[in-house]
Protein backbone atom coordinates (compact mmCIF):
# COMPACT_ATOMS: atom_id res chain seq x y z
CA UNK A 1 0.00 0.00 0.00
CA UNK A 2 1.97 3.04 1.18
CA UNK A 3 5.19 3.45 -1.36
CA UNK A 4 8.15 5.33 -0.01
CA UNK A 5 7.98 8.82 -0.98
CA UNK A 6 4.06 10.33 -0.39
CA UNK A 7 2.80 12.30 -3.03
CA UNK A 8 1.60 15.83 -2.75
CA UNK A 9 -1.31 15.70 -5.60
CA UNK A 10 -2.73 18.70 -3.77
CA UNK A 11 -3.81 22.14 -5.74
CA UNK A 12 -0.23 23.70 -4.93
CA UNK A 13 2.70 22.85 -3.58
CA UNK A 14 2.87 20.14 -6.35
CA UNK A 15 5.95 17.91 -6.91
CA UNK A 16 8.77 19.47 -8.59
CA UNK A 17 10.60 17.95 -11.40
CA UNK A 18 14.15 16.98 -10.63
CA UNK A 19 15.74 20.22 -12.64
CA UNK A 20 13.53 22.44 -9.93
CA UNK A 21 14.08 20.81 -6.94
CA UNK A 22 18.02 21.10 -7.85
CA UNK A 23 17.70 24.62 -9.30
CA UNK A 24 16.16 25.46 -5.71
CA UNK A 25 18.51 23.66 -3.00
CA UNK A 26 21.36 25.32 -4.54
CA UNK A 27 22.85 27.97 -2.07
CA UNK A 28 21.70 30.50 -2.43
CA UNK A 29 23.21 33.37 -4.72
CA UNK A 30 23.48 37.13 -4.09
CA UNK A 31 21.18 39.60 -5.62
CA UNK A 32 24.01 41.12 -7.81
CA UNK A 33 25.59 37.59 -8.35
CA UNK A 34 25.74 38.13 -12.63
CA UNK A 35 24.83 34.52 -12.37
CA UNK A 36 21.50 35.35 -10.69
CA UNK A 37 21.09 38.15 -12.93
CA UNK A 38 21.28 36.15 -15.37
CA UNK A 39 18.64 33.62 -14.38
CA UNK A 40 16.37 36.72 -13.10
CA UNK A 41 16.88 38.36 -16.77
CA UNK A 42 16.13 34.97 -18.26
CA UNK A 43 12.88 34.43 -16.13
CA UNK A 44 11.29 37.66 -17.50
CA UNK A 45 12.04 37.37 -21.19
CA UNK A 46 10.69 33.14 -20.64
CA UNK A 47 7.47 34.58 -18.25
CA UNK A 48 6.40 36.95 -21.75
CA UNK A 49 6.33 33.48 -23.78
CA UNK A 50 4.52 31.22 -21.34
CA UNK A 51 2.01 34.40 -20.55
CA UNK A 52 2.13 35.06 -24.36
CA UNK A 53 2.24 38.29 -23.94
CA UNK A 54 4.20 39.29 -26.52
CA UNK A 55 7.33 41.82 -26.11
CA UNK A 56 4.93 44.66 -24.71
CA UNK A 57 3.85 42.92 -21.57
CA UNK A 58 6.09 44.11 -18.55
CA UNK A 59 6.92 40.89 -15.96
CA UNK A 60 7.26 41.05 -12.51
CA UNK A 61 8.56 38.84 -10.05
CA UNK A 62 7.91 39.37 -6.31
CA UNK A 63 9.04 37.42 -3.30
CA UNK A 64 5.46 36.53 -2.08
CA UNK A 65 2.74 34.51 -2.39
CA UNK A 66 -0.24 34.20 -4.73
CA UNK A 67 -2.15 36.63 -2.22
CA UNK A 68 0.74 39.29 -3.01
CA UNK A 69 -0.30 38.93 -6.31
CA UNK A 70 -3.84 39.57 -5.64
CA UNK A 71 -2.63 42.98 -3.70
CA UNK A 72 -0.53 44.20 -6.30
CA UNK A 73 -3.02 44.15 -8.54
CA UNK A 74 -5.93 45.89 -6.36
CA UNK A 75 -2.97 48.57 -5.64
CA UNK A 76 -1.93 49.14 -8.41
CA UNK A 77 -5.09 49.41 -10.59
CA UNK A 78 -7.69 50.66 -7.95
CA UNK A 79 -8.30 54.22 -6.26
CA UNK A 80 -11.07 54.84 -3.96
CA UNK A 81 -14.27 54.95 -5.38
CA UNK A 82 -13.25 52.83 -8.74
CA UNK A 83 -15.95 50.64 -9.51
CA UNK A 84 -14.99 47.44 -10.39
CA UNK A 85 -16.74 44.02 -11.58
CA UNK A 86 -15.39 40.23 -10.16
CA UNK A 87 -16.65 37.47 -11.43
CA UNK A 88 -17.14 35.33 -8.63
CA UNK A 89 -16.55 31.33 -9.39
CA UNK A 90 -15.27 30.60 -5.63
CA UNK A 91 -13.28 31.26 -2.59
CA UNK A 92 -10.55 33.19 -4.57
CA UNK A 93 -13.07 35.35 -5.95
CA UNK A 94 -14.49 36.00 -2.51
CA UNK A 95 -10.73 36.65 -1.38
CA UNK A 96 -10.33 39.28 -4.97
CA UNK A 97 -13.30 40.96 -3.34
CA UNK A 98 -12.48 41.33 0.02
CA UNK A 99 -8.98 42.65 -1.17
CA UNK A 100 -10.49 44.89 -3.87
CA UNK A 101 -12.64 46.33 -0.89
CA UNK A 102 -10.10 47.33 1.45
CA UNK A 103 -8.82 49.34 -1.43
CA UNK A 104 -12.04 51.23 -0.81
CA UNK A 105 -13.20 49.75 -4.36
CA UNK A 106 -16.57 49.69 -5.21
CA UNK A 107 -17.52 45.95 -6.25
CA UNK A 108 -19.65 44.38 -8.03
CA UNK A 109 -20.20 40.64 -7.95
CA UNK A 110 -21.21 38.19 -10.89
CA UNK A 111 -21.85 35.30 -8.93
CA UNK A 112 -23.31 31.81 -10.83
CA UNK A 113 -24.10 28.94 -8.81
CA UNK A 114 -21.75 26.82 -7.30
CA UNK A 115 -19.82 24.82 -10.62
CA UNK A 116 -20.90 27.51 -13.34
CA UNK A 117 -19.64 29.74 -14.86
CA UNK A 118 -21.57 32.95 -15.69
CA UNK A 119 -22.65 34.10 -19.08
CA UNK A 120 -21.24 36.83 -20.81
CA UNK A 121 -24.44 38.37 -21.62
CA UNK A 122 -25.27 39.23 -18.00
CA UNK A 123 -21.84 40.80 -17.73
CA UNK A 124 -21.95 42.96 -21.03
CA UNK A 125 -25.75 44.02 -19.45
CA UNK A 126 -24.02 44.97 -15.96
CA UNK A 127 -21.19 45.96 -17.54
CA UNK A 128 -22.98 48.57 -19.88
CA UNK A 129 -26.12 49.56 -17.70
CA UNK A 130 -24.50 49.87 -14.35
CA UNK A 131 -20.99 51.78 -15.15
CA UNK A 132 -18.93 53.51 -15.53
CA UNK A 133 -16.12 50.54 -14.35
CA UNK A 134 -12.98 50.86 -14.44
CA UNK A 135 -11.87 46.88 -14.49
CA UNK A 136 -13.33 43.61 -14.78
CA UNK A 137 -11.60 40.61 -12.32
CA UNK A 138 -12.37 36.92 -12.93
CA UNK A 139 -10.14 34.00 -11.63
CA UNK A 140 -8.89 31.85 -14.39
CA UNK A 141 -9.44 28.69 -12.38
CA UNK A 142 -11.38 28.71 -9.09
CA UNK A 143 -9.33 26.18 -7.27
CA UNK A 144 -12.21 25.60 -4.65
CA UNK A 145 -14.74 25.07 -7.14
CA UNK A 146 -12.73 23.96 -10.09
CA UNK A 147 -14.77 26.37 -12.52
CA UNK A 148 -12.35 27.38 -15.06
CA UNK A 149 -14.31 31.11 -17.12
CA UNK A 150 -13.74 31.53 -20.86
CA UNK A 151 -11.29 34.49 -20.59
CA UNK A 152 -10.89 35.54 -24.24
CA UNK A 153 -15.15 36.04 -24.31
CA UNK A 154 -14.19 38.04 -21.14
CA UNK A 155 -10.55 40.08 -22.51
CA UNK A 156 -12.99 40.76 -25.37
CA UNK A 157 -15.89 42.29 -23.72
CA UNK A 158 -13.58 44.69 -21.63
CA UNK A 159 -11.86 45.95 -24.48
CA UNK A 160 -15.18 46.96 -25.98
CA UNK A 161 -16.43 48.45 -23.09
CA UNK A 162 -12.70 50.39 -22.34
CA UNK A 163 -12.34 48.47 -19.26
CA UNK A 164 -9.08 46.46 -17.76
CA UNK A 165 -9.20 42.94 -17.76
CA UNK A 166 -7.37 41.14 -14.92
CA UNK A 167 -6.98 37.45 -14.50
CA UNK A 168 -6.31 35.61 -11.11
CA UNK A 169 -4.60 32.78 -13.06
CA UNK A 170 -2.67 31.22 -9.64
CA UNK A 171 -4.37 27.89 -10.49
CA UNK A 172 -4.38 27.83 -14.03
CA UNK A 173 -1.07 29.89 -15.35
CA UNK A 174 1.07 27.08 -17.66
CA UNK A 175 -1.81 24.71 -17.42
CA UNK A 176 -4.34 26.39 -19.02
CA UNK A 177 -4.64 28.20 -22.10
CA UNK A 178 -3.86 31.63 -21.83
CA UNK A 179 -2.76 34.21 -24.89
CA UNK A 180 -2.99 37.37 -23.22
CA UNK A 181 -2.31 39.59 -26.32
CA UNK A 182 -4.47 38.44 -28.70
CA UNK A 183 -6.84 38.13 -25.94
CA UNK A 184 -6.09 41.56 -25.05
CA UNK A 185 -5.69 40.87 -21.56
CA UNK A 186 -4.78 43.52 -19.35
CA UNK A 187 -2.70 41.75 -16.37
CA UNK A 188 -2.19 37.83 -15.55
CA UNK A 189 -1.05 36.83 -12.67
CA UNK A 190 0.39 33.89 -10.55
CA UNK A 191 2.04 31.89 -7.61
CA UNK A 192 5.19 29.56 -8.45
CA UNK A 193 3.85 26.54 -6.47
CA UNK A 194 0.94 25.77 -8.89
CA UNK A 195 1.36 24.85 -12.27
CA UNK A 196 4.51 26.93 -12.73
CA UNK A 197 5.57 23.59 -10.39
CA UNK A 198 7.95 25.37 -8.22
CA UNK A 199 8.03 25.80 -4.04
CA UNK A 200 5.79 28.49 -2.68
CA UNK A 201 7.49 31.90 -2.75
CA UNK A 202 6.83 33.59 -5.92
CA UNK A 203 4.26 36.02 -7.61
CA UNK A 204 4.18 36.11 -10.82
CA UNK A 205 2.85 38.88 -12.81
CA UNK A 206 3.00 40.33 -16.24
CA UNK A 207 1.19 43.92 -16.76
CA UNK A 208 0.17 44.81 -20.29
CA UNK A 209 0.34 48.25 -21.44
CA UNK A 210 -3.00 49.74 -20.39
CA UNK A 211 -2.73 48.64 -16.95
CA UNK A 212 0.61 50.19 -16.50
CA UNK A 213 -0.81 53.17 -18.04
CA UNK A 214 -4.00 53.32 -15.19
CA UNK A 215 -0.84 52.90 -12.67
CA UNK A 216 0.96 55.65 -14.39
CA UNK A 217 -2.37 57.59 -13.60
CA UNK A 218 -2.69 57.34 -10.35
CA UNK A 219 -3.34 60.57 -7.80
CA UNK A 220 -1.68 58.37 -4.90
CA UNK A 221 1.40 55.57 -5.46
CA UNK A 222 0.96 52.46 -3.88
CA UNK A 223 2.57 50.70 -1.16
CA UNK A 224 6.40 50.71 -1.73
CA UNK A 225 6.48 47.38 -2.31
CA UNK A 226 3.50 46.36 -4.41
CA UNK A 227 4.00 49.50 -6.53
CA UNK A 228 4.98 48.23 -10.25
CA UNK A 229 6.90 51.69 -10.38
CA UNK A 230 9.23 51.24 -7.86
CA UNK A 231 10.17 47.59 -9.29
CA UNK A 232 10.07 48.88 -13.23
CA UNK A 233 13.53 49.98 -13.11
CA UNK A 234 14.95 47.07 -11.40
CA UNK A 235 13.20 44.22 -13.34
CA UNK A 236 14.80 46.73 -16.46
CA UNK A 237 17.99 46.45 -15.18
CA UNK A 238 17.70 42.41 -15.04
CA UNK A 239 16.32 42.35 -18.13
CA UNK A 240 19.73 44.13 -19.35
CA UNK A 241 21.43 42.01 -17.47
CA UNK A 242 22.34 44.50 -14.80
CA UNK A 243 22.73 44.51 -11.24
CA UNK A 244 19.76 46.34 -9.22
CA UNK A 245 18.30 46.31 -5.72
CA UNK A 246 14.79 47.53 -4.32
CA UNK A 247 14.22 44.50 -1.87
CA UNK A 248 15.93 41.36 -2.17
CA UNK A 249 14.79 38.82 -4.47
CA UNK A 250 14.23 35.22 -3.45
CA UNK A 251 17.30 33.93 -5.19
CA UNK A 252 16.99 30.48 -4.58
CA UNK A 253 13.39 30.80 -6.16
CA UNK A 254 14.42 32.49 -8.91
CA UNK A 255 17.00 29.91 -9.90
CA UNK A 256 14.49 27.28 -9.95
CA UNK A 257 12.27 29.78 -11.47
CA UNK A 258 14.70 30.08 -14.72
CA UNK A 259 14.91 26.15 -15.17
CA UNK A 260 11.00 25.56 -13.97
CA UNK A 261 9.74 28.06 -17.78
CA UNK A 262 12.75 26.10 -19.48
CA UNK A 263 10.95 22.34 -18.90
CA UNK A 264 7.70 24.18 -19.81
CA UNK A 265 8.57 25.50 -22.92
CA UNK A 266 11.36 22.75 -23.74
CA UNK A 267 8.68 21.13 -26.42
CA UNK A 268 6.87 24.59 -27.14
CA UNK A 269 3.92 25.81 -24.21
CA UNK A 270 1.18 24.44 -26.80
CA UNK A 271 3.17 20.53 -26.28
CA UNK A 272 3.08 20.86 -22.41
CA UNK A 273 -0.92 22.44 -22.80
CA UNK A 274 -1.74 19.16 -24.58
CA UNK A 275 -0.05 17.02 -22.11
CA UNK A 276 -2.04 19.14 -19.54
CA UNK A 277 -5.27 18.79 -21.20
CA UNK A 278 -4.87 14.86 -21.69
CA UNK A 279 -4.01 14.06 -18.14
CA UNK A 280 -6.64 16.03 -17.01
CA UNK A 281 -9.10 14.11 -19.24
CA UNK A 282 -7.49 10.99 -18.34
CA UNK A 283 -8.12 11.27 -14.62
CA UNK A 284 -11.65 12.61 -15.74
CA UNK A 285 -12.06 8.93 -17.26
CA UNK A 286 -10.63 7.46 -14.20
CA UNK A 287 -13.13 9.39 -11.79
CA UNK A 288 -16.16 8.41 -14.51
CA UNK A 289 -14.64 4.66 -14.01
CA UNK A 290 -15.28 5.38 -9.95
CA UNK A 291 -18.41 7.09 -10.35
CA UNK A 292 -17.19 10.42 -8.63
CA UNK A 293 -18.88 13.35 -9.62
CA UNK A 294 -17.50 16.70 -10.36
CA UNK A 295 -18.31 20.24 -8.78
CA UNK A 296 -17.64 21.79 -12.48
CA UNK A 297 -21.45 21.28 -13.76
CA UNK A 298 -20.37 21.00 -17.49
CA UNK A 299 -17.09 20.19 -19.51
CA UNK A 300 -16.84 23.68 -21.02
CA UNK A 301 -16.31 25.21 -17.50
CA UNK A 302 -13.98 22.51 -15.89
CA UNK A 303 -10.04 23.38 -15.29
CA UNK A 304 -7.77 20.95 -16.24
CA UNK A 305 -5.23 21.58 -13.41
CA UNK A 306 -7.19 19.96 -10.91
CA UNK A 307 -10.54 17.96 -9.88
CA UNK A 308 -12.71 19.04 -7.22
CA UNK A 309 -14.80 15.71 -7.14
CA UNK A 310 -18.06 14.93 -4.41
CA UNK A 311 -18.41 12.05 -1.89
CA UNK A 312 -20.33 9.67 -2.62
CA UNK A 313 -23.79 8.77 -1.08
CA UNK A 314 -22.53 7.39 2.81
CA UNK A 315 -18.80 8.60 2.43
CA UNK A 316 -17.22 11.60 4.27
CA UNK A 317 -14.13 13.73 4.77
CA UNK A 318 -12.76 10.10 6.37
CA UNK A 319 -11.58 9.16 3.09
CA UNK A 320 -8.87 11.53 2.82
CA UNK A 321 -6.64 9.69 5.47
CA UNK A 322 -7.35 6.42 3.74
CA UNK A 323 -5.84 7.98 0.27
CA UNK A 324 -2.92 9.63 2.55
CA UNK A 325 -2.47 5.90 4.24
CA UNK A 326 -1.73 4.72 0.81
CA UNK A 327 0.54 7.55 0.08
CA UNK A 328 -1.14 10.16 -1.44
CA UNK A 329 -2.02 13.27 -0.40
CA UNK A 330 -5.42 15.00 -1.33
CA UNK A 331 -6.94 18.13 -0.75
CA UNK A 332 -10.34 18.51 1.43
CA UNK A 333 -13.40 20.65 0.50
CA UNK A 334 -12.54 24.66 0.17
CA UNK A 335 -15.48 26.46 -0.62
CA UNK A 336 -18.29 26.76 1.72
CA UNK A 337 -20.70 25.23 0.18
CA UNK A 338 -19.51 22.14 -0.73
CA UNK A 339 -16.35 22.13 1.79
CA UNK A 340 -17.72 18.83 3.84
CA UNK A 341 -19.10 17.12 0.47
CA UNK A 342 -15.86 18.01 -1.72
CA UNK A 343 -12.54 17.01 -2.18
CA UNK A 344 -9.21 18.54 -4.51
CA UNK A 345 -6.92 17.06 -6.38
CA UNK A 346 -4.49 18.54 -7.94
CA UNK A 347 -2.40 17.13 -11.33
CA UNK A 348 -1.09 20.28 -12.88
CA UNK A 349 2.45 21.57 -14.05
CA UNK A 350 4.92 18.91 -13.69
CA UNK A 351 2.55 16.04 -12.12
CA UNK A 352 0.78 16.05 -15.00
CA UNK A 353 3.58 14.85 -17.50
CA UNK A 354 3.80 11.99 -14.92
CA UNK A 355 1.50 8.75 -15.53
CA UNK A 356 3.17 6.86 -12.69
CA UNK A 357 2.13 9.86 -10.35
CA UNK A 358 -1.41 9.89 -12.08
CA UNK A 359 -1.55 6.39 -11.65
CA UNK A 360 -0.89 6.00 -8.12
CA UNK A 361 -3.33 9.04 -7.54
CA UNK A 362 -6.32 7.00 -9.15
CA UNK A 363 -4.71 4.21 -7.45
CA UNK A 364 -4.50 5.52 -4.13
CA UNK A 365 -8.92 7.20 -4.57
CA UNK A 366 -9.49 3.67 -5.69
CA UNK A 367 -8.33 1.80 -2.95
CA UNK A 368 -9.51 3.99 -0.28
CA UNK A 369 -13.31 4.38 -2.08
CA UNK A 370 -13.48 0.77 -1.70
CA UNK A 371 -12.07 0.45 1.81
CA UNK A 372 -14.49 2.55 2.60
CA UNK A 373 -17.34 0.31 1.16
CA UNK A 374 -18.16 2.00 -2.35
CA UNK A 375 -18.80 -0.52 -5.36
CA UNK A 376 -15.80 0.41 -7.31
CA UNK A 377 -13.32 -1.57 -9.55
CA UNK A 378 -9.73 -0.30 -9.10
CA UNK A 379 -8.69 -1.60 -11.95
CA UNK A 380 -11.35 -0.59 -13.90
CA UNK A 381 -10.55 3.36 -13.13
CA UNK A 382 -6.44 2.61 -13.80
CA UNK A 383 -7.82 1.33 -17.27
CA UNK A 384 -9.34 4.18 -18.02
CA UNK A 385 -6.53 6.59 -17.17
CA UNK A 386 -4.53 4.35 -18.79
CA UNK A 387 -6.54 4.92 -22.26
CA UNK A 388 -7.05 8.36 -21.83
CA UNK A 389 -3.12 9.03 -21.25
CA UNK A 390 -2.78 6.73 -24.52
CA UNK A 391 -4.88 9.29 -26.75
CA UNK A 392 -3.00 10.87 -29.29
CA UNK A 393 -2.94 14.57 -29.14
C1 LIG B 1 -3.72 29.34 -4.39
C2 LIG B 1 -4.52 30.43 -5.01
C3 LIG B 1 -4.44 31.76 -4.59
C4 LIG B 1 -3.64 32.19 -3.40
O1 LIG B 1 -2.31 31.90 -3.53
P1 LIG B 1 -1.38 31.87 -2.21
O2 LIG B 1 -0.05 31.53 -2.80
O3 LIG B 1 -1.94 30.80 -1.34
O4 LIG B 1 -1.43 33.20 -1.59
C5 LIG B 1 -5.16 32.72 -5.27
N1 LIG B 1 -5.93 32.39 -6.29
C6 LIG B 1 -6.06 31.12 -6.72
C7 LIG B 1 -6.94 30.82 -7.88
C8 LIG B 1 -5.36 30.10 -6.08
O5 LIG B 1 -5.49 28.84 -6.50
Amino acid sequence: MATSTPLLMIPGPIELSPGVLAAAAAPPLGYVSPRLIEAFGRSIERMREVWRSGPSGQPFILAGSGTLAMEVAAANLVEPGDKVLVVNTGYFSDRMTAILRRHDAEVTEVTPRVGEAPAIEGIREILTQKGPFKALFATHVDTSTGVRVPPEPLCRLAREVGILSVFDGVCATAGERFDMAEWGADLYFTASQKAIGLPPGLALMVAGERALAARDARKNVPPLYLDWEAWLPIHRAYEERKPSYLATPATSLVMALETGLAEILENGLEARLETQARAAAAMRAAWKALRLRAVPKTKEVTANTLSVLLFPDGIDAGLLPRIAARGVTVAGGLHPTVKATSFRIGHMGYTATRPDYLRRTVEAVAGALKESGARVDPEEAVAALESGLAVPA
